[in-house]
């Protein structure tokens, strides 16, 4: 059996144009992946029972319909030829479900990794952005500046290697609803000022803590304001949310902070950043 750990995100900073011709949202971001990580095992062939019609089995107690991951094994399958017997995919959910967190991204990327360790078969070069915007970053969960629409990821070093503190809301948001608000209603960065921000976080400069998301999340999630005002309460620095929402987050090395929120009644986290060993693929 192989297993491997899949990191949930925050974006630190997020820029947003108006979309390409192919649809898709250009951007600048810096990505940095922490310590809230689901946990997948693969199941070597005739380990576990698999899926109906001989294909792969997925099992993810929490997420209904198609997951994300087991599209990305099909998809390994399809890209590379790999006929190797069918394996049973078990995901234990820790990052929040449509939370701006990349959660789905998160597992899909692990899926790859498992699956290009089980068939000795690199990952193809194509396959992640196909499956979704956040998919590449995540291959190899490192803080990265984010450019294109996700497809080019340049490592950035550790950070300030701060402790987060993250509030997940009792709400999901689509991250397609978000995207289609921020169209409607919101101004989109023009490709210059998209081109300097990301020359300015290669050079080494700090991320602003812009979300240009977070005005289209507030307005369709009425949860957020709150909670954005409750981690300031608590004293936590820069409050924002992250990707589309609708958690938020902050920074702090307080630990009252979260004695602070937890006795207002919010389940917040404090979290660390994720250390890169945290997403190896492993035998157990
Ligand atoms: P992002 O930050 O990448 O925009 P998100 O964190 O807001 O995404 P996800 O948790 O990835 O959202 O979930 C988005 C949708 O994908 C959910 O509605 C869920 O049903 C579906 N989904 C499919 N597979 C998974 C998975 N393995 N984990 C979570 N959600 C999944």
């Amino acid at each position: 059996m192989l297993t491997t750990r899949a990191p949930g995100k925050v974006n630190v900073c997020l820029l947003v144009g108006a979309p390409r011709a192919d649809g898709l949202h250009p951007l600048v971001s810096v990505f940095q992946p922490v310590g809230l990580a689901d946990e997948l095992s693969l199941a070597g062939a005739g380990e576990g029972a698999p899926g109906p019609g001989g294909a792969d089995a997925v099992v993810c107690p929490g997420v209904a319909g198609e997951n994300l991951a087991g599209r990305a094994l099909a998809g390994f399958r399809a890209a590379t030829g790999w006929d190797g017997a069918p394996r049973t995919l078990t995901i234990v959910k820790r990052i929040p479900v449509a939370a701006g967190m990349g959660g789905g991204s998160a597992d899909a990327a692990a899926a790859l990794r498992l699956a290009a360790a089980a068939s000795g078969l690199p990952i193809p070069a194509e396959l992640p952005m196909r499956l979704g915007a956040d998919v590449p970053v995540l291959l190899n969960p490192r803080r990265a500046l984010v450019t294109g629409a996700g497809e080019h990821v340049e490592p950035l070093s550790a950070g300030d290697g701060a402790t987060l503190v993250i509030l997940p809301l009792d709400a999901a948001l689509s991250t397609r609803d978000v995207y289609r608000e921020f169209d409607a209603r919101d101004r989109p960065r023009d490709p210059g000022e998209l081109e300097e921000a990301a020359a300015r976080l290669r050079a080494g400069a700090a991320p602003p803590p812009v979300n240009d998301l977070e005005a289209a999340a507030r307005r369709l999630c009425p949860a957020i304001d709150p909670a954005l005002e409750a981690l300031r309460t608590a004293g936590v620095e820069r409050p924002m949310v992250t990707g589309s929402g609708p958690t938020v987050f902050g920074y702090s090395e307080d630990p009252e902070v979260l004695d602070r929120l937890h006795s207002a009644g919010h389940p917040a986290v404090a979290v660390p950043t994720a250390p890169p060993e945290l997403a190896e693929v492993r035998q157990a």
